[in-house]
């Protein structure tokens, strides 16, 4: 089989490889749809790890099930979770099962960008998901970076009627704000540094958008005129850039919260002071990663009730040859969005 096997962002090879073999629990898929993710095309993240076949956003068709495996059957549709709690650690158990250290150490073989996935027996334990019909195989790539989405606002309790300021329009940026508008709230905020994201942001909910970059906007004195003379209840920071976090933090009410979604630029930090940002505000700080079972399924469920419209999120689909060109546009996060790779095709 083939998979691409990743040096860099712009260098990334295609390799044959055995197909992998499978034991008794376990199962193989043949991948159908890989998405590309904003993770996927931070270097330092991956530079100590190198080289490694990358991909985590998939779904596919099984088609090799062990003795021992219940509930799946070769044929079978499905999305599959490349890291899993293991349900029963402190971290698990106190909600926290994304921080879980099975978790982090799980994954299946040898990556989403590749023909065949090998799913390893705590992997179809915790981590598989049949697609209803209805959900084709491209939506159903969205069930990860979805569910990372929807923990985060579940964590930071967002409630119908809040105004929120999402900071940041790129495919994150922008779950975040079609999530918003399907569960309710009130104001929708977005901003970015470009223009045709910003367009996005409209398209996918948001009320008001603001470019980050023009140097004559306030955002916190924008969201208090759109606002009643309030700031924001909750600020999403859905960028690394260090000037648009500070932007976040002067953005939020008294009382509010910011959720920290995703990695910050290598090296960035909070050049505001402890009691600018927390004394007498009672404000807090949040963050959030990746995704549990139960987001998982919530994530599945409002990509099926098309609550969340993932189909216009897709900009480009690519086969497995002309993954560079891919990771050359999710990288650039101009004009493109989701980019999925067929690696079958
Ligand atoms: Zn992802
Ligand atoms: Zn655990």
């Amino acid at each position: 089989m083939r998979c691409a096997l990743y040096y860099s962002n712009k260098d990334i090879k295609i390799i044959e490889k055995n197909v992998p073999k499978i034991t008794d629990g376990e199962v193989l898929m043949r991948v159908e749809a890989s998405g590309i993710c904003g993770s996927d095309v931070i270097e330092w993240y991956r530079r100590d790890k190198v080289p490694l076949v990358l991909g985590h956003e998939v779904t596919g068709v099984i088609t090799g099930v062990g003795k021992n495996v219940k509930g799946y059957k070769v044929g079978d549709r499905i999305c599959a979770a490349h890291h899993v709690p293991c349900n029963t650690c402190k971290y698990c158990l106190s909600g926290h099962q994304t921080v879980c250290e099975t978790l982090r150490t799980t994954n299946f073989d040898p990556g989403g960008f590749s023909e065949f996935l090998r799913l390893p027996e705590i992997n179809v334990k915790n981590g598989v998901y049949l697609l209803p019909d209805s959900v084709s195989f491209e939506k159903g790539t969205f069930v990860e970076p979805l569910a990372c989405v929807v923990r985060g606002q579940r964590l930071a309790g967002v409630k119908p009627a809040d105004t929120v300021v999402v900071i940041g329009s790129g495919l994150a940026g922008l779950l975040h704000i079609n999530l918003l508008r399907a569960t309710g709230a009130s104001r929708i905020i977005a901003t970015d540094i470009n223009g045709k994201r910003l367009e996005y942001a409209k398209k996918f909910g948001a009320d008001y958008v603001f470019n980050a970059g023009d140097k004559n906007i306030d955002l916190p004195e924008a969201v208090k005129e759109i606002n009643d003379g309030f700031l924001a209840d909750i600020v999403i920071l859905s960028t690394g850039a260090d000037n648009a976090i500070v932007q976040g933090l002067k953005s939020v009410r008294r009382g509010g919260t910011v959720l920290f979604f995703g990695a910050a630029d290598e090296g960035a930090k909070l050049p505001l002071s402890i009691n600018e940002i927390f004394w007498r505000t009672e404000v807090t700080l949040l963050s959030s990663y990746a995704g549990s079972i139960l987001d998982h399924r919530a994530a599945l469920e409002l990509i099926r009730s098309k609550r969340i419209n993932v189909k216009d999120m897709i900009t480009n689909r690519l086969p497995l040859k002309d993954i560079a060109r891919g990771f050359e546009l999710t990288a650039k996060a101009q004009d493109s969005l989701k980019v999925i790779i067929n690696p079958n095709d």
